[in-house]
């Protein structure tokens, strides 16, 4: 028997994801992002996947220094590039050797590289803070940084340019085309590449694709968009979350069940325990009624979801028998519409599953 609660990963999912995407934004480069070890689906598993054949991504977006060195260390030869840039000038001359590219949004970091001394100029994204506020130079700031971005002799030219949208996952909010505005105004008449959509921007912004794409959960095959799915732009879903029905209980009308005692059966029924909670990711928040998948049907959660197991109502009727395999999220329920259950978004759903979960990268 296979190792229960276990994610598994499709290949070929990711693939045509990647597919897609590049029909989508056909004159872009992709860079898959794989932040939070591949969004939960493990890093070098996402990686390899969409790496190693004809039409694969032509580079990786991550969040962390120790990121990108486990993707080199991994055999990952394309380009990398941090999205947040370096936090601290001893990690500097690591990053030029394993060819490493980082965003420059802040100060601090302009004042490490002048007065570093490196082997090489460092690869370089200047990130414009086009309207979101949350990192990127204001387009006040923005010349003077170039300039300063320019003279600094470690810093490899073409300067690359980037920004990132605060609301491009709501398809009726002009935030992005005043972003997407303000980006070129500034940028007109530099050389460098440059990006700006995320995969909400990829699919609904088309005039923000520019040189670079760079989709993470699109990837995945799940929408950045809540009340949408993957599969309404042919995206599939990657993961599937799946355990084991440890227990089928016969359960009288009036009783409750589990921690707290507060669901109680209306009438008599069989309760199935599922082999996952809280401690493998699942979380303890889900109420009453999140569906999960069984034997070709949605089954609703019943009670509190507990650190090792949760409860659902089968039905009086029902036929599942102990060891049916449970379906929590993937090709048979979507992600998105188990994160709008527990008012999440899939995006923390998949990235917070615990070691205790064993991620399978299916043939
Ligand atoms: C995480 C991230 C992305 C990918 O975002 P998705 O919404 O998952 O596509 C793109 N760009 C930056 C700067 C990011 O931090």
């Amino acid at each position: 028997m296979k190792p229960f609660p276990r994610a598994e990963i499709s290949r070929q999912a990711l693939q045509h994801n990647l597919a897609r995407l590049r029909q989508i934004a056909p004159h872009s480069q992709v860079m898959a992002v794989v932040k939070a070890n591949g969004y939960g689906h493990g890093l070098l598993n996402v990686a390899h996947c969409v790496a190693n054949y004809q039409g694969g991504a032509d580079g990786f977006g991550l969040a962390r220094f120790e990121e990108a060195l486990e993707l080199r260390a991994g055999g990952i030869t394309g380009r990398l590039l941090l999205l947040e840039g370096f936090f601290r000038a001893s990690d500097l001359p690591l990053i030029v050797e394993h060819d490493i590219e980082t965003v420059i949004h802040h100060e601090s970091q302009l004042d490490m590289l002048e007065q570093t001394s490196l082997k090489k100029p460092l690869k370089v994204w200047l990130k414009i803070d086009s309207g979101m506020h949350r990192l990127g130079f204001s387009i006040e700031q923005f010349s003077g940084i170039y300039q300063r971005l320019m003279a600094c002799p470690y810093v490899a030219k073409p300067i690359n340019l980037m920004t990132h949208f605060a609301c491009a996952d709501e398809p009726d909010n002009d935030l992005t085309q005043t972003q997407i505005n303000a980006f070129e105004a500034l940028t007109v008449n530099l050389g460098g590449e440059r990006t700006l959509a995320n995969s909400a921007g990829t699919l609904f912004w088309p005039q923000s694709q520019a040189d670079w794409i760079r989709p993470g959960i699109a990837l995945y095959g799940v929408s950045p968009v809540v009340g949408d799915k993957g599969t309404n732009h042919q995206l599939i879903p990657a993961m599937e979350l799946v355990s084991n029905l440890i227990a089928v209980r016969a359960h009288k009308a009036g009783d409750s069940v589990g921690y707290g005692a507060y669901w109680q059966a209306k009438q008599d029924t069989l309760l199935g325990v599922v082999a996952i909670g809280y401690g493998d990711g699942y979380p303890r928040n889900a109420p009453e009624g999140t569906p999960v998948w069984l034997n070709g049907r949605r089954v609703p959660i019943v009670g509190r979801v507990s650190m090792d197991m949760l409860t659902v109502d089968l039905g009086i009727n029902a036929t599942d028998k102990v060891g049916d395999s449970v379906q929590l999220w993937g090709q048979a329920l979507a992600v998105e519409e188990v994160a709008e259950h527990i008012g999440t978004i899939a995006y923390e759903l998949v990235t917070k599953l615990t070691p205790r979960v064993t991620v399978e990268l299916l043939p």
